[in-house]
């Protein structure tokens, strides 16, 4: 346990030989910054401000402090020495004075934070469309299951459009007072009303197809439009297609993850578009005119005499469309040649006298790299 306590000093991010004013100052910033009622629905800075809260109690106390500098974390811990030892600290005042005494944040906000209105959840889809609809768009209708404002009660959660009834518990406030004992004194604090679960109202006859609840989880058909130039792994962010918001709130987004097929011609980078063509020897040799395929549709392209084996050319313009832009990437394109294979002996013959017939200084790269190997053995030819 101790092994993976953050040391105190540094969860407030002060120096060893911090002053009492120090920790102070310090505390009621991360306090403000961290507590769990400015983030109802983030888990982390309730954990980061237990966090603080715990490093301050103990660093602005005397005796626990020299205890801690000692001993560190061990300290505290189960039959440490300083497990039980007592102590003023003065968390709840500066508490108190940051986020205001009754009814401030710190007294009636959980209250207004179950009544106030909330932002629906983000849902999570997925979808698998082709490579060319990914390079030209494409209107994709989907059924996801989304909490939506129940249609029965109209979202109050009482049947027959009942009103609800104020929490006699609580009378309204949504939040009881408690004190409680702890091992720095007395603190006082309010927790959710657990008769109402912080509504501060209740529903004497609840909804029977929500119940109670004012929501429910149905399928709604959902239509997106993928713009053109999405690829494979972007998550696009579809705004008020999550789930309905809670008294009234907006509702959270559809974040729908695509994944594009791979083509079997077209290799896609970034919104260039990489595609290999095999050539004959003769092509190769002689130049031609090619016939390319883009994603626009088939081009014609001129090779000339003499192409070497993997030249790239490159079509501008014939990528993918990128993302919120007009412009295009490119398309390159690789000749290589295919060496034709299971010739007869007709055919043979005819390409060794064809082999006879030529020069050095028709093959420049073969004539170069002898010569090269030449110099390397001897330095003579
Ligand atoms: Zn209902
Ligand atoms: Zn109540």
């Amino acid at each position: 346990m101790a092994d993976n306590k953050r040391d105190y000093y540094e969860v407030l991010g002060v120096s060893r030989n911090a002053t009492d004013e120090e920790l102070k100052k310090v505390y009621r910033q991360l306090a403000r910054q961290y507590h769990p009622d400015l983030h109802p629905d983030d888990p982390t800075a309730e954990e980061k401000f237990k966090e603080i809260t715990e490093a301050y109690e103990v660093l602005s106390n005397k005796e626990k402090r020299e205890m801690y500098d000692q001993y560190g974390h061990a300290a505290f811990e189960n039959g440490g020495m300083g497990a039980n030892m007592g102590g003023f600290s003065d968390v709840s005042e500066i508490l108190e004075s940051i986020f205001g005494g009754m009814g401030g944040m710190f007294g009636g906000s959980r209250a207004q934070a179950a009544n106030a209105p909330r932002r629906g959840a983000d849902i999570q889809s997925s979808v698998t469309i082709d490579f060319m609809e990914a390079c030209n768009g494409k209107k994709h209708t989907m059924t996801v299951n989304r909490m939506e404002t129940c249609p029965d009660c109209h979202g109050s959660g009482a049947a027959g459009g009942a009103d609800s009834e104020i929490c006699k518990e609580c009378q309204g406030r949504g939040s009881v007072k408690s004190m409680q004992r702890t091992p720095f004194g007395m603190i006082s604090s309010s927790k959710t009303c657990p008769h109402c679960g912080g509504k501060g109202k209740v529903i004497k006859n609840p909804c029977q197809k929500c119940r109670g609840v004012g929501r429910v989880r149905m399928p709604k058909d959902v239509t997106v439009d993928i713009p053109a130039g999405i690829d494979d792994g972007m998550t696009l962010r579809v705004g008020g297609r999550g789930d309905a918001g809670v008294n009234g709130g907006p509702s959270g987004d559809l974040l729908l993850t695509v994944g594009v097929k791979p083509h079997p011609v077209f290799m896609r980078e970034g919104y260039d578009i990489h595609c290999d063509i095999p050539i004959t020897y003769s092509q190769a040799v002689l130049g031609d005119e090619i016939v390319v395929p883009t994603i626009d549709g088939n081009v014609k392209y001129r090779i000339n005499e003499g192409t070497q084996n993997n030249t790239t050319f490159r079509l501008r313009g014939k990528g993918v469309k990128r993302l919120q832009r007009n412009d295009r990437g490119d398309q390159y394109v690789k000749v290589y040649v295919e060496v034709p294979k299971g010739l007869n002996k007709k055919q043979k013959e005819l390409l060794m006298q064809l082999e006879e017939s030529l020069e050095s200084k028709n093959y420049a790269k073969r004539e170069g790299f002898f010569k090269k190997l030449k110099d390397m053995l001897g330095g003579k030819d």
